[in-house]
């Protein structure tokens, strides 16, 4: 474990002179079976001569809520612990007082696939993200980054930031890991309380249920109604976008994403299903 980001750039010298190539998963901690996946495949995808990285840091700057930030889950041994058990060759737990400086100035701003979606209702959210992410890669001089598909438009913003500032970092992406009742794994999950926890599972029907439906001008208004009649839920948004560009999805010319966004009391959980291009 290091939390210290000189004793870490010490690390990534010798790392480089050893010619070990360094495979960075980037995590806010809480670790679940969905973040082990995603270990396993960046160590599948550098070998077990390359170096697999975790980062655990609750970021502030990506936070819009405090009380989300304040609430957000920080079981750290439980986590080192599942690092340990799945062969994780560091984990990387800076502060937030190491990672800023009290008057810093420079963040990076993304400011066309973040305008739909969780960024228009999460103000600031992506330029928290984009930013830490970038400083990640700088401070562990990764050559590859595994991340989510769960967080499509986090996944989409990282590639376009990796694209537009040339960054020698290639990214992987990996499947949503769900329960055995379809509910999408997250780390926010174990804030539900019993009756929100039974009654998520409707989001991934929801889902399933609109993506079946012919028309797929259909499908937001489907997902609406069903969510509605879902007890305790709030929905924040449902849209239908396309899955490269972000922006709305008039037709199916090409794959598509049906995603959602809700909240059960102050717990949000987000999900998506890929809406395949229709055939000619
Ligand atoms: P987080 O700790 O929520 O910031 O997530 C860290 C990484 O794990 C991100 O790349 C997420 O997309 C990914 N992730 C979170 N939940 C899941 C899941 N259920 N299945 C696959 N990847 C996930």
């Amino acid at each position: 474990m290091i939390d210290s980001i000189a004793e870490l750039g010490e690390m990534r010298v010798s790392l480089a002179r050893a010619g070990q190539q360094t495979v960075l998963v980037p995590t806010m901690g809480a670790l679940h079976a969905g973040h082990l996946s995603l270990i396993d495949f960046a160590r599948k995808s550098v070998g077990e001569s390359g170096f697999v990285m975790v980062s655990i840091f609750v970021n502030p700057i990506q936070f819009d809520k405090a009380n989300d930030l304040e609430k957000y889950p920080r079981p750290l041994e439980d986590d080192l612990e599942k690092c340990r058990s799945v062969g994780v060759d560091v984990v990387f737990l800076p502060t937030a007082e190491s990672m800023y400086h009290q008057d810093r100035s420079v963040l990076v701003n993304e400011n066309q696939l973040s305008r739909r979606l969780c960024g228009a209702s999460r103000p600031g959210h992506f330029d928290g993200v984009c930013t830490v992410v970038l400083k990640l890669f700088l401070l562990t001089g990764c050559v590859k980054a595994v991340f989510g598909k769960k967080d499509f438009q986090q996944l989409a913003i990282i590639r376009r930031m990796v694209r537009d500032l040339n960054l020698p970092v290639e990214i992987l992406e990996h499947p949503t890991f769900r329960e055995t009742d379809g509910l999408a794994m997250s780390s926010r999950n174990v804030r539900l309380n019993a009756d929100a926890r039974m009654n998520a599972p409707q989001i991934y029907r929801a889902l399933q249920k609109a993506a079946r439906l012919e028309d797929h001008s259909l499908m937001v208004d489907q997902m609406k109604q069903d969510l509605s009649r879902c007890e305790g839920i709030e929905i924040d948004y449902v849209d239908l976008v396309d899955a490269e560009n972000l922006q709305p999805a008039f037709d199916l010319e090409r794959d598509a994403i049906l995603a959602v966004a809700v909240f059960f009391g102050d717990v949000r959980l987000i999900d998506h299903i890929t809406i395949p291009a229709k055939k000619r």
